[in-house]
């Protein structure tokens, strides 16, 4: 029996209860905690009355528990990983510069201004001779008197808004912009706020944004590739099929709907499919859809429906490469139906991964050369058949598809001549490979049957 490790022992036990633990704290709070400092900020010259923080705390703290702020926003984004309820508010601080000093966007800083940066490091030291400990914070807010700014800098969890942005439609984005979030595109351009689906499109698309009696606005929300891009998608919650390829109809739940059972998204390919119905964050999108989207360099690509649609309702699909080119990838996404009050889409899923034949060249200009080394193929029925790369076969396949493929319609009698060398070649490839057939098909001893028998005659 091993001598008992009661150091291991204790390391292994604490392991167990740290992970039963952090389970319990995720049930409880819901998520893991990200806590912001806001900073109320003013100008030297700004009005000596200034709003109460209230507001505030209401918006940017769980004291708004159920009034879609903040704390839900995130919650709902990270399917519960995001827990920003304890964030607190401090202020006012009142900065030793007029308002006047504020240029904004402006780089470098010039002599005697205050841009971005500036105002973000003077609301900081503001706090901090005020002492707040800034540092048992993940992130920083300012938000200044009146009108001032609103901007977030990516990865670097910081942020400016102002009395005109205290909207999660607007602070969702700035916010998540600090969490390496950047703004979601279009698929065929680089532009940015191309996603009228998602928050980090908000400001270019109004309309989008749902009004709201406590907040002005609030959404759309966040795509599931910009949660996944996070870690915040929930991926026991994505339906996923073999890389090998699948064709599958599915039912998809609204994507920030994990209370209901079911798949929030789905895996097809590169690309993840989610629903959305127009209730809450995106109470404001034109009607329940499927989307599309893939991900790279760190911004969502919307793929819009072969129709045309960037999104997609009951009828309309979703298809990248083709299914004719069977060594081609390839992918269908078409909405079956969807029950918006039932919060279901029933989506058919398709995808075919790219194939390789290995060490075959698919013989014949009428398939299309994968050039490799030698061999080749024919595809008969979908069926890849391999061709040894030399010999009778591969000279009628290739005489064949020279034959089938030629098409001269210059001259009607020099076509009929060419078209009748070909089948000439062809015959004659057909009459070789039939005498190597005839030398080698002798029948082995007491295995002489009718089909050999055939053969040889
Ligand atoms: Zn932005």
């Amino acid at each position: 029996m091993p001598d008992f490790d009661r150091k291991h022992a204790l390391i292994s036990i604490a392991d167990v209860d740290y992970a039963w633990l952090r389970d319990i704290l995720v049930a409880l709070h819901g998520g893991a905690p990200s806590n912001w400092a806001i900073l109320c900020v003013c100008f030297k010259d700004d009005p000596v009355s200034l709003p109460p923080l209230d507001h505030y705390r209401k918006l940017f703290t769980s004291e708004g528990a159920g009034t879609m702020n903040m704390v839900e926003f995130f919650r709902d984004m990270s399917h519960g990983q995001i827990d920003v309820g304890a964030s607190k508010v401090f202020g006012w601080y009142r900065l030793d510069r007029p308002r006047s000093d504020y240029v904004g966007n402006v780089y470098p800083q010039p002599d005697g201004k205050l841009n971005r940066n500036g105002l973000l490091d003077a609301g900081k030291a503001a706090a901090t001779a005020a002492k707040v400990d800034l540092s048992k914070f993940d992130g920083v807010v300012v938000s200044g008197y009146g009108g001032t700014d609103l901007c977030g800098w990516l990865g670097g969890m910081a942020a400016l808004c102002d009395a005109n942005s205290l909207q999660p439609s607007l602070l969702g984005q700035e916010m998540g912009h600090g969490y390496g979030l950047d703004h979601a595109r279009l698929n065929g351009s680089t532009a940015d706020y191309q996603d009228p689906w998602d928050v980090m499109s908000t400001a270019a698309w109004p309309d989008r944004q749902a009004p709201n009696t406590d907040y002005v606005s609030i959404g759309p929300g966040l795509n599931a590739a910009c949660m996944r891009s996070r870690g915040w998608l929930d991926e026991t919650r994505v339906w996923s099929g073999p890389y090998a390829g699948f064709d599958s109809v599915i039912t998809l739940r609204p994507l920030h709907h994990r209370q209901l059972s079911g798949y929030l998204a789905a895996e097809v390919g590169p690309y993840l499919v989610e629903l959305r119905v127009r209730d809450r964050w995106d109470a404001a999108i034109p009607r329940a859809a499927v989307l599309v989207h893939r991900f790279s360099d760190n911004h969502s690509y919307l793929m819009p429906a072969s129709s045309g649609s960037e999104d997609l309702g009951e009828g309309e699909q979703f298809e990248s490469g083709s299914a004719d080119h069977v060594f081609r990838p390839h992918v269908l996404v078409k909405v079956l139906d969807i029950d918006e009050g039932g919060r279901t889409a029933r989506v058919r899923i398709g995808w075919r991964p790219q194939q390789f034949p290995p060490n075959y060249e698919i013989v014949g200009h009428l398939i299309g050369a994968v050039a490799i080394d030698g061999g080749g193929g024919i595809i008969v029925n979908g069926k890849f058949i391999p061709v040894p790369p030399r010999g009778p076969e591969y000279q009628l396949l290739s005489a064949l598809s020279n034959a089938l493929s030629s098409d001269i319609t210059a001259s009607v009698s020099a076509g009929t001549s060419y078209k009748r060398d070909l089948l000439r070649q062809v015959v004659k490839s057909a009459l070789q490979m039939q005498a190597e057939l005839a030398e080698v098909t002798h029948s082995p001893p007491r295995r002489d049957t009718p089909q050999r028998r055939n053969r040889e005659h």
